[in-house]
């Protein structure tokens, strides 16, 4: 089986010199930290993107690639209907192709229940200005007319894209490059330094660059730096498996998944593939921490998770990991560079078996790479992305929950946006930071 396209083997592509100072640090150079780093910069501001491994190392490669709106919480689908356009518009700044096509995601109905559930998502989300329709059982057999499935229906939203991560994000970040962002990988950062409560610095392994405003897009890892400097975030990291089938018929052109299984086609002529979102929690301590948030939101949706006992050595919830260091010795950031889960072979087996069943034309098709990334996870399931009242100059953009590469775009130009003192453009009370202290009731989005 092949190698994941980008690892800590990779050639690093930017080491810029850090400067003594800058307007912002940007922490994290997945497709959140790259976008509000391109958004800065194209606002003039002088801001430093700092990666500890190498760009879209974790999630934002590793991811399916779906850019939708379908099926997400409310309160994202304006934000998603704007990063959509964004996607558009970076596809033609971009150097090169990143794949982006405008093919459609299905939600396919295994059962009336799943179909009750998607009218009554899109009776909420087609005054936001969804194209998503309700096609019943004849409709769904024709738009994807080889499956050998007894779908009931689908959700069906024709204006869904898709992209090649691992080609978009790293395309991205050289746009913002060109634009005047300076980019480091390989260059984690150890602490953030505050002055009379305010953010005044950020302490990396290679230097101190002094600073007001800090953005935090640490994905999996950014519960673990803010807990350091005593600020609790109630983020979980659960392992997601995925896989690519070799080229074959196209069977669909666009993106789909019904309880069993996703796939979409691929620019290679293969399929991504993955089992529904079914995904491995590792238990360790911020699980105990954070569990009075998320037995309060599991018990009103069960969240489709696999317990495990104890995540590997350095992972961000491992038992191992160190939870306090100091900034002149190497923290836990430098020990994962690249967080390169294994695949979870038995859920990627049963989702080229379903394939396989789903489309007997596909009968010879076999797998010809599975990786697995850790989705930072709300207990609500929506990302926070916020100013932290508790260390003024930090927002915070991260727990996209396994949806944040199709929003990425609109998050990071909203964090870009509250840095700079502008009106983020959409109501972020859902997403606001304090939602975990503020005495308010946690309302379970929809999921992954
Ligand atoms: C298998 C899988 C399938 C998915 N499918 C989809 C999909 O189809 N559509 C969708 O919208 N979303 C999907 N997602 C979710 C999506 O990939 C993520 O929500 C998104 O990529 C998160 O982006 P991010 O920038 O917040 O975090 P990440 O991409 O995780 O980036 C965070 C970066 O911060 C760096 N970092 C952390 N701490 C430090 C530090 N102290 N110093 C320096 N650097 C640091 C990390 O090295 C990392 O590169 C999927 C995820 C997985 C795993």
């Amino acid at each position: 089986m092949q190698a994941f396209p980008i690892s800590d083997s990779s050639p690093i592509e930017h080491s810029a010199e850090l400067p003594s100072s800058a307007d912002v640090v940007v922490i994290g150079a997945g497709v959140v930290g790259v976008c509000t780093a391109l958004f800065l910069a194209r606002a003039g501001a002088k801001v430093l993107l700092l990666e500890k491994g190498r760009v879209a190392g974790e999630q934002s490669s590793r991811n399916w690639g779906w850019i939708r709106v379908t099926g997400r919480d409310l309160a994202e689908v304006p934000i998603a209907l704007e990063a959509q356009e964004l996607w558009k518009s970076l596809a033609e700044q971009v150097q090169g192709d990143i794949g982006l096509a405008q093919k459609g995601v299905a939600y396919l109905a295994d059962t009336e229940a799943d179909l009750k559930e998607f009218g009554h998502w899109l009776k909420g989300a087609k005054p936001l200005g969804v194209t998503s329709q309700i096609l019943d059982a004849a409709a769904t057999q024709a738009l994807i007319p080889t499956a050998e499935r007894d779908w009931k229906g689908a959700m069906w939203t024709p204006t869904d894209m898709r992209a090649e991560p691992f080609v978009a994000v790293p395309a991205i970040a050289r746009l913002a490059a060109q634009e005047g962002a300076l980019i480091r990988e390989a260059c984690a950062v150890r602490a953030i330094e505050t002055e009379a409560g305010r953010v005044s610095a950020v302490v990396s392994e290679h230097g101190r660059i002094a600073t007001n405003a800090v953005v935090l897009a640490g994905g999996a890892w950014s519960s673990l730096l803010l807990r350091k400097h005593g600020i609790s975030l109630p983020q979980l990291s659960v392992r997601s498996t995925a896989g690519r089938t070799t080229p074959g018929l196209e069977v669909f052109s666009g993106n789909a998944v019904d309880g069993r299984v996703a796939f979409r086609r691929r620019a290679d002529g293969g399929y991504t593939i993955a089992q529904e979102v079914r995904c491995d929690l590792y238990i360790g301590p911020d699980a105990f921490r954070a569990l009075r948030y998320f037995v309060r939101s599991l018990l009103r949706r069960p969240a489709p998770v696999s317990y495990r006992l104890a995540a590997p050595n350095g992972y961000p919830d491992s038992w191992t990991v160190q939870r306090n260091w100091r900034a002149d010795q190497p923290s836990p950031f430098e020990k994962i560079r690249v967080l390169n889960p294994p695949p979870n072979q038995g859920a990627i087996s049963k989702a080229l078996a379903f394939f396989r069943q789903t489309f007997p034309d596909m009968a010879e098709t076999e797998l010809v790479q599975a990786w697995a990334g850790m989705i930072d996870f709300m207990p609500d399931m929506v990302p926070v992305v916020d100013q932290v009242a508790a260390m003024p100059g930090l927002t915070v953009a991260t727990g996209m929950t396994g949806h944040g590469f199709g929003i990425g775009p609109a998050f990071g130009r909203i964090a870009a946006d509250l840095v700079l003192g502008k009106a983020p453009g959409h109501d972020m009370h859902r997403f606001r930071f304090a939602r975990f202290s503020d005495g308010s009731r946690l309302r379970p989005g929809p999921g992954l």
